[in-house]
């Protein structure tokens, strides 16, 4: 087989799987092995394109296996909403879904082999006297007293943990490998621990449950993964990978890669503080558009496509840095830009009455959905007496560089005619209520004849067939390029209040009323906006802003 051609970026992975390749091991198998304990974020993009897109472009296939050894945490919410967040982002695993504990049996095989060849024992130490025993960085461990127990003792044992007679904490089984290591990962680790805890997968099947160490790799060896591709945390715990692989009667042998890890500034990214702002109720769930989750980005408009291109721009490389979230919020604009229909939709709405325009007429104007892609096609806008504009395109009295609407000055309304203020409505309070203007009959789709000029243009509704919508703002979740930086202070003392801003009320042209959830739209002058998922029904409409229409950040 010869092996395809790349048309990608070189980054150092692909080069070893296309030198593998080269070198005639023309079978690539990849895996993505997600705890089931969360939502994915976009760290996990980051891995999910990397296996599934080397996979595809070496003709192999990749695994989506579920690395389930701690029960208590896992469920099959996470399950579900993994599987779905993958399919999103456009990949297919080889059928069918994996998960380590489809493997408990073998794996409890194996270590039974292991005790047998001396090469793991049962250990009694309490948790705090095994932290001593290890040493540390520095200073080589000490063996445990229990670490010459003879095989038949430590069958035994191993038994009594397996079948439930022994208590959670009692003692757990270790590898036998050396406490003088200067790896500390190899200072004989723990292989199983006592968990008489229910298994979403196995029931309660299981009295103990092996470690991510020992399933890890024996996992990869059973389904014959070629290349183990992980995050630069697990070097350190390639060797013992490779002590297990080397020591046991795998069916294959797998090797483990690393790669760094995405970290993106404004956001944190572990799962356990994702959790912590999902528990403790600071965002409305794991698919809060707010969160750097998969789902939440999704909900909040971003596209796979978007984050697919992400993944490719940030490149893969061995040393670790902060991505600037920018990078992120410029691939998605850049995709909507191209795709998303235009529409207009007033946030904050003030009431304009055309004076010399009559009352009874409904004028249908055709706009373009793309102003640069005409295949994308028009619609009719319909033009009235009554328009809203927003409050924020007028301006009492002209201030400098104030292109749109002041008193006794003309405008553009977007696609339609040029209109000028004549006089202000308030009330009781003094609030301005309505505009009252003049539209100039001559200028639809052309420049005044008498050759006088007129910059700006806003974007308008008519009022009788605007729909009421709900609009979301989102800003950034923290208000700290990195909330995790500074010691004195969690990561939640740095939440942005101003998160979130709801607006009701906002007047949006009829033909949104017909958006259906996840459709999206560039909102002319006010950034991209997706129809909520979950919360847009038809009748009350619901949008969130993906994203402003340009980098506005630290300008
Ligand atoms: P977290 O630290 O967020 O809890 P995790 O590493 O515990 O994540 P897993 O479910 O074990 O999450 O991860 C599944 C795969 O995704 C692993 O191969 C892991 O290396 C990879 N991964 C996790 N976080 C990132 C990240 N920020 N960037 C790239 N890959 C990641
Ligand atoms: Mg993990």
């Amino acid at each position: 087989m010869k092996p395809p051609v790349s048309e990608k970026p070189a980054h150092f992975i692909r080069k070893i799987i296309a030198d593998a390749v080269a070198g005639g091991n023309t079978r690539v198998a990849t895996r993505f092995p997600p705890e089931p304990n969360g939502y994915l974020h976009i760290g996990h993009a980051k891995s999910i394109c990397l296996n599934f897109s080397m996979a595809q472009e070496f003709g192999g296939a990749c695994n989506l296996r579920f690395d389930d050894t701690n029960p208590e945490k896992e469920s099959d919410e996470f399950i579900n909403s993994i599987k779905a967040d993958v399919e999103w982002l456009g990949f297919k695993w080889q059928e069918p879904v994996r998960f380590a504990s489809d493997y408990f049996d073998q794996l409890y095989e194996w270590a039974v082999y292991l005790i047998k060849q001396g090469k793991a024992y049962v250990c009694h130490l309490s948790a705090d006297e095994t932290r001593v025993y290890r040493g540390t960085l520095t200073e080589p461990g000490k063996d445990s007293p229990y670490r010459n127990r003879s095989v038949e003792e430590n069958l035994a044992l191993f038994e009594q943990m397996r079948n439930g007679s022994l208590a959670e904490g009692t003692c757990v089984l270790r590898a036998k490998i050396d406490m003088a290591s200067p790896n500390i990962n190899l200072r004989d680790p723990a292989m199983y621990r006592i968990r008489h805890a229910h298994h979403h997968q196995t029931g309660d099947k299981w009295k103990m449950y092996p470690t991510y160490d020992y399933t890890h790799g024996q996992s990869d060896a059973i389904e014959q993964i070629t290349h183990s591709i992980c995050t630069l945390e697990f070097e350190d715990h390639r060797p013992l990978y490779d002590w297990f692989i080397d020591n046991l009667p795998v069916p294959s042998k797998p090797h483990q890669y690393e790669f760094a890890r995405l970290n993106l500034n404004y956001t944190v990214m572990s799962k356990r503080k994702l959790k912590q702002l999902v528990d403790d109720k600071h965002v409305h769930g794991w698919d809060d558009p707010r969160m750097p989750t998969l789902s939440g980005l999704r909900r909040r408009g971003y596209t796979s496509s978007s984050i697919r291109q992400f993944c490719d721009m940030i490149g893969m490389t061995r040393s670790e840095s902060i991505v600037d979230s920018g990078i992120l919020e410029f691939a998605i604009r850049d995709d909507l830009d191209k795709h998303a229909p235009r529409a207009m939709c007033v946030l904050s709405p003030l009431k304009v009455i055309l004076t010399n325009y009559d009352a009874d007429k409904v004028e249908m104007i055709s706009a373009l959905n793309h102003p640069q892609n005409e295949s994308m096609g028009k619609r009719d806008l319909p033009f009235t007496r009554e328009l809203y504009i927003d409050k924020n395109d007028f301006r009492e009295v002209a201030e400098k560089d104030f292109k749109r609407l002041v008193l006794g000055g003309e405008v553009r309304l977007r696609n339609a005619y040029i209109i000028r203020a004549n006089e202000i409505v308030r009330n009781a309070s003094g609030e301005i209520v309505e505009l009252h203007c003049t539209y100039d009959p001559d200028t639809h789709g052309k420049n005044p004849a008498d050759g006088r000029k007129v910059k700006g243009v806003i974007h308008w509704v008519s009022a009788k067939h605007c729909i009421d919508v709900e609009v979301r703002l989102y800003d950034r979740l923290f208000s700290v390029e990195n909330p995790e930086a500074d010691k004195d202070k969690t990561f939640l003392d740095f939440l942005n209040p101003q998160s979130l801003t709801v607006v009701h009320g906002c007047k949006a042209e009829p033909s949104l009323a017909t958006a259906i959830a996840e459709s999206r739209y560039q909102f002319e002058r006010e950034g991209y906006f997706c129809a909520d998922r979950f919360d847009s029904k038809p009748g009350k409409l619901v949008f969130n802003r993906t994203i402003g229409l340009r980098d506005t950040y630290g300008k």
